[in-house]
């Protein structure tokens, strides 16, 4: 059975930058932030991991109350944000989405630095939320790997018995998404749709690695 975990951003989405500018909005209003400082890396990272080094980063102290504070801007502002940035369904997606959804044997899920209710916003902007059956999120975890181990329970929990995690295939656009399929034990599947090129996912050697996920065939092949 293949089980198929999907990054969000980059991977199945471009939202313009909606993600990055309602957190930054949210920071200002919420702290009083005078001026954003560019020095908090976001790709293939949690969103917990994210509000920690931007409180820190603007001089606010990361305790758990500031976090979810910034957390609950964010989501209030994020609906907007989206709006507002357009964005994009990633090439290939809906097609490929079609082509291996509502199989009986086989389990699609999520795995991303989003917050669940991000999560839910971002892919139900672009109706593609109802897709996904399980997955691990950016609500607790600050490593990508562990993201990785709460998605593998959510499957486990899903399809009631032992998953081995080699029928299990991570789909990502950053080399946090493949190294956090290895965490697992699962096979890694990168895609340059995000800010990475092929040249930098190829030196991170994923099982799999495209342009885009146009071209379906070769990963219909390996998934029998
Ligand atoms: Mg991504």
């Amino acid at each position: 059975m293949p089980i198929i975990l999907f990054d969000i951003d980059g991977t199945l989405v471009r939202t313009g930058g909606a993600g990055k500018s309602a957190m930054e909005s949210a920071l200002v209003s919420a702290f009083g932030v005078t001026e954003i400082r560019d020095v908090v890396k976001y790709s293939g990272r949690t969103d917990v991991a994210i509000t920690r080094d931007l409180l820190e980063a603007h001089g606010v102290s990361p305790t758990l109350a500031n976090q979810h504070r910034l957390r609950d801007e964010y989501l209030a502002r994020l609906p907007g944000s989206l709006e507002a940035r357009g964005g994009e369904v990633c090439p290939g997606v809906p097609e490929l989405l079609a082509a291996i959804g509502g199989k009986p044997d086989v389990v699609l899920g999520l795995l991303t630095g989003n917050v669940r209710a991000g999560a839910r916003h971002k892919l139900g902007y672009f109706q593609l939320w109802e897709h996904f059956t399980c997955g691990g999120f950016g609500d607790d975890h600050y490593d990508r790997d562990d993201v990785a181990r709460a998605a593998l329970a959510c499957v486990r929990e899903h399809v009631g018995k032992d998953v081995d995690p080699t029928d299990v295939w991570v789909i990502g656009d950053t080399p946090l998404d493949v190294s956090c399929a290895r965490a697992i034990g699962a096979n890694a599947v990168a895609v340059a749709t995000g800010w990475h090129p092929v040249e930098e996912l190829a030196g991170c050697q994923p099982d799999l690695i495209f342009d885009d996920l146009s071209d379906h065939t070769r990963l219909l092949a390996v998934w029998g």
